[in-house]
Parts: structure tokens; C-alpha cells; sequence
């Protein structure tokens, strides 16, 4: 039972974008739950889009599906991953939804007369929905991440709500950390603190003045550098914390609770004492030390679309590293682009990979190639994760290869196609927006025994989550089946196919869903468990 109301940690970003505040506040919010306390994160993304769903992955980075089908900004994964927690959709707050919400109330006839405006009625649904958030679900702390920098125009209506909420909730229940950076212009150079210095500045410029500071930079921050940046930024030299480089993200938490962040926060909070938490800490520190200890190499072959940026995949990097760190592997993951012109009669560099994964993905571009690499993976019995888009390539390519059907496609790559393998879901025929419209979140999923895939889910029923407009087309799975091909996982009554296997090979899965939003350190998800170890049996 919660006693007393949530306190809020707000985390702004200053300098510019990319200093990794989304794992700070991630770390944060680990500590705490370590600490016992009920936590969540939020994001706050204040652009103009809705939601991320219709942003390409090579600017902005993956699209996080979460359970009940919101189509997020990536941030809301690493709180999944860090917190081994589900997030709702509405924890990924956008300039869109609230203004949208204010339209709506106005037009309704909600405000009474009055003239709607940023200041209140904006800041106001800002505010309520964060408010929210922390009472339905009961939370002792909330950290509610602001993305962007500060000083951007966008954010400024979010920052205004949030010291707002501050002045509402009382200076004992908020705490703004502000993540900025000290660089060093050589390895061993002096580290720069003007940077931070104006960032802050900008910031209280807007009537926030930081109570912590995460400090990014390369080294472990200088005593000086730290007395400095207190003096000029207003914030006393132990609220300031070093946030270097480390091996792995998952070494942030210790970093930062070796530094004594819990004990100042639970002290601002006006929390006693801290709770015996040495268990969490014990079974945490064995999962981070999984991660590290593990040497021996697996190499994998990424084969998609958007592989320029790392960013694109985040999920599934993340996933093959759960999988390995359980299994004592380092997974060594090479993208790779294949250009349908340029991969032809160069399919045999895939022949120096362990594995072979192709992810989700849309559109025609790139695809020739990735058909032919679902055949190659057959043909050489090569372990093979195809990942929705992957799973129906992999579909196309048993149907030309091995079905006959020289024109197999599908219908989102040539429309016209005489042979439609993967067609539109039905329902989808009908719907025009592009936006949140796709088959989205978890759905129930019944696996048949005695199958590769009930041998990894060890159940016949499953919930996975979901992102696509196409399926397999029911009207071949005779033809499919008899050639060898099995069927393993389907939903909605056998109206859809959700998995497909192929027995006489080593490892060949291609599944509908996306089993990479739901693995987590130390818990990965159970088809990139069997993927890599597949690829690490010679
Ligand atoms: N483009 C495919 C579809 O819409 C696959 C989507 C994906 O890989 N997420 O069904």
C-alpha cells in the first residue's frame, strides 16, 4: 500500500542530443527499484508526430511496440530492458497528443469561454497526464524523461509543465537532473566545463535550477572539473555525478550508486533510511557480470534494410547480447546491407557467419536481396531468425525455391504478383491512415507440440507483439506443407500464421511477431536464446 504521494525525478538534457540521457534516467530508475520502490519511467517527446510509428528508423532510431501496441520512441525499450517491466503506451507523451487532447476539449466546449492557450491549458494536459500516470499506477517515484535539448523551441511548453509541477507538488517531491557534458579535447586533456555551464544557465534562464547533474564524458570526472561546474551551475559538488564511458550501458546503475546517488536522493526525498535491497542488488550484479565475462565469439549476419544506423535495430542487438550473455557468448553482430545488383553471386560472404537474422522492415528496397539470403540460410543450413518482414521474405523464398513459383511475392513488394504468398491482412484493405493503423501489440499465439518452436516456448499458448499490415497467404499453405515447410505458431482461430519452421534444418524460424521487445538482461526472449545457440554449435 502506497502512504504517501509519488515523487517525481524530471531529466532534461542539455549540450545536445545523443549523451545517452535515456539510459541516465533508465539507471535511475533501476537504483530505485533496487531500492524497493514502486517506479516507471516516461518519455516525453516533443515533436510534432503522434507517435513514432510513421518516422523512418534510420533518423530516429527503432520504433519500440509495446505490449498494448503503442508505437514509441526507443527510450521507452531501455526502461523496459532496465526495469524488466512492461511500459503502457501512454508513458511516450508527444507534442501531438496533448495538443490534440486541448483541440478536442475545446472543441467539446471543456474550457468554458476561456481562450485556450499554452499557458494553462497546454501545460495544464501536460501536467495531468504525467499526474495521472503516477496515481493510477500507484508509484512511489516516477522519472519522467524530457527528450530533446534544452534551449530547443519545442520543448520549451514540456520544461514550463514540468517546473510547474514542481511548484505544485512542493521542491520535497521533484527532482530535476540534468544530463550534460564535459568534454576533453585529447585523451588526456583538461576536461571543459563550459559547455555544462551554459546549458545550465539556459535552464534556469526558464526558471529551472537543477538539483543533480549527470555529467557525461570520457573519463570519470575530476575533483576540479566537479568544484567548478558546482560553483558555476549553483549545484553543490556531491549532487554532481560522473557519468564516463563504461564497457556496458548496464554498468551505469553501479557507477552512479558508487557515487552515493541513491542516499542524496533519498535524502532530498526526505525517505529514511534505505531498505535491505542486497538481494536485488545480487541477482542484478549476476546479470550485469554475465555480459562481461563473456568472451567467446559468435558471429552473426544482420540482413536488413536500415542497417547505416545502429539505432535502427536496437531491440535486436539488445536481444542477440541477452541470449549470449545467458549462454557465456560474445555476439559479434556485423550489419549488413545487401543490395539485391550487389549480393548477386556474393551470397557466399554470409557463408562466414554463425547465424543469420533478418529483421522487420518495409517496402520494396532491398528486398531481392534478402529473399535470396532466406534461401541461402536453407540451402546451407545456416541458422536463420527471420523477423517478421524475415519471417515473410523467408515465406517468398520457399516459394520460389522449393514451391516452384518462380513469381512468389509479396503483394507489399509487386502489388501484381501472380503468386501472392504474403498478402494484405484483410482487414487492413480497407484502412487508409498510415498512421497507428498497422496490426499492433500483443496477441494471443497457440504453438503446436512436438515443434521447434513449442521445444523453446514450452507452451501451446504465447503472447507476442506484433507490427505489420501483410501475412501469409492461407491459400498456399497446402502446397507450403507438403514441401516440407511447418507451419508451428498461428492466432485468431488459424486465421493467420504466426510461425513458421522448417524440421530438417538446423535452426530455420521465421516468426510473424516480434520477439525482441520482449527480451530483457538476464531473461532473454527464448527464439534469440535458441538462435544463438544454434549458431554456436558448430
Ligand atoms: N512490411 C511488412 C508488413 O507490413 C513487415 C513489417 C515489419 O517487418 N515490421 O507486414
Amino acid at each position: 500500500m502506497q502512504t504517501e504521494s509519488t515523487k517525481y525525478i524530471f531529466v532534461t538534457g542539455g549540450v545536445m542530443s545523443g549523451l545517452g540521457k535515456g539510459v541516465i534516467s533508465s539507471s535511475l530508475a533501476k537504483l530505485l527499484q533496487l531500492s524497493n520502490q514502486k517506479v516507471s519511467c516516461v518519455k516525453i517527446d516533443p515533436y510534432l508526430n503522434y507517435d513514432a510509428g510513421t518516422m523512418n528508423p534510420i533518423a530516429h532510431g527503432e520504433v519500440f511496440v509495446t505490449e498494448d501496441g503503442g508505437e514509441c520512441d526507443m527510450d521507452i525499450g531501455n526502461y523496459e530492458r532496465f526495469l524488466n517491466q512492461n511500459i503502457p503506451r501512454t508513458h511516450n507523451i508527444t507534442t501531438a497528443q496533448i495538443y490534440s487532447s486541448v483541440i478536442e476539449a475545446e472543441r467539446r466546449g471543456e474550457y468554458l469561454g476561456a481562450c485556450v492557450q499554452i499557458i494553462p491549458h497546454v501545460t495544464d494536459a501536460i501536467k495531468d497526464r504525467i499526474k495521472k500516470i503516477a496515481k493510477t499506477e500507484n508509484l512511489d517515484i516516477l522519472v519522467v524523461e524530457c527528450g530533446g535539448t534544452v534551449g530547443d523551441i519545442e520543448s520549451l511548453p514540456f520544461l514550463e509543465a514540468l517546473r510547474q509541477l514542481r511548484l505544485e507538488e512542493g521542491p520535497e517531491n521533484v527532482l530535476f537532473v540534468h544530463v550534460t557534458l564535459a568534454p576533453s579535447l585529447d585523451v588526456v586533456g583538461e576536461q571543459k566545463t563550459k559547455p555544462t555551464q551554459h546549458s545550465v544557465q539556459e535552464l534556469r534562464r526558464i526558471g529551472i535550477q537543477p538539483d543533480l547533474l549527470a555529467v557525461r564524458c570520457s573519463r570519470p570526472l575530476e575533483v576540479d572539473t566537479k568544484k567548478k561546474i558546482s560553483l558555476f551551475s549553483n549545484v553543490s559538488a556531491k549532487d554532481v555525478f560522473s557519468c564516463h564511458d563504461a564497457e556496458s550501458i548496464l554498468m551505469v546503475p553501479q557507477m552512479l550508486y558508487d557515487q552515493g546517488i541513491v542516499d542524496v536522493i533519498f535524502k532530498k526525498f526526505g525517505k529514511v533510511g534505505l531498505l535491505n535491497t542486497s538481494a536485488n542488488w545480487d541477482m542484478w550484479n549476476a546479470i550485469v557480470n554475465s555480459f562481461l565475462n563473456s568472451q567467446e565469439k559468435v558471429k552473426i549476419a544482420m540482413v536488413g534494410k536500415y542497417v547505416k544506423l545502429a539505432d535502427s535495430y536496437v531491440s535486436i542487438n539488445h536481444a542477440l547480447k541477452h541470449a549470449g550473455a545467458k549462454l557465456g557468448k560474445k555476439v559479434v553482430i556485423d550489419w549488413i546491407w545487401i543490395d539485391s545488383e550487389e549480393l548477386n553471386g556474393d551470397l557466399d560472404k554470409l557463408s562466414q557467419y554463425s547465424g543469420i537474422i533478418v529483421p522487420g522492415g518495409f517496402g520494396e528496397r532491398g528486398s531481392e536481396g534478402i529473399i535470396k539470403t532466406a534461401n541461402y540460410a536453407r540451402e546451407k543450413n545456416i541458422p536463420y531468425l527471420g523477423i517478421c518482414f524475415g519471417f515473410q521474405l523467408a515465406a517468398v523464398a520457399f516459394g520460389r525455391y522449393v514451391c516452384g513459383l518462380s513469381s512468389a511475392n509479396s503483394t507489399e513488394i509487386a502489388p501484381n504478383t501472380e503468386n501472392p504468398v504474403i498478402d494484405l491482412l484483410p482487414e487492413q484493405k480497407i484502412i487508409e491512415n498510415k498512421g497507428g493503423s498497422l496490426r499492433l501489440g500483443a496477441n494471443e499465439i497457440k504453438v503446436e507440440d512436438n515443434t521447434l518452436a513449442f521445444k523453446l516456448y514450452k507452451s501451446n499458448t504465447i503472447y507476442k507483439r506484433h507490427r505489420h499490415r501483410y501475412e501469409f497467404n492461407q491459400k498456399y499453405l497446402e502446397l507450403f506443407t507438403s514441401k516440407g515447410i511447418r507451419f508451428s505458431g498461428y492466432s485468431d482461430s488459424k486465421k493467420r500464421m504466426e510461425i513458421l519452421e522448417i524440421p530438417s534444418h538446423k535452426f530455420y524460424l521465421g516468426v510473424q511477431f516480434h520477439p525482441e521487445f520482449n527480451s530483457r538482461p538476464g531473461y532473454p526472449e527464448e527464439s534469440f536464446e535458441a538462435f544463438v545457440n544454434a549458431s554456436s554449435i558448430a
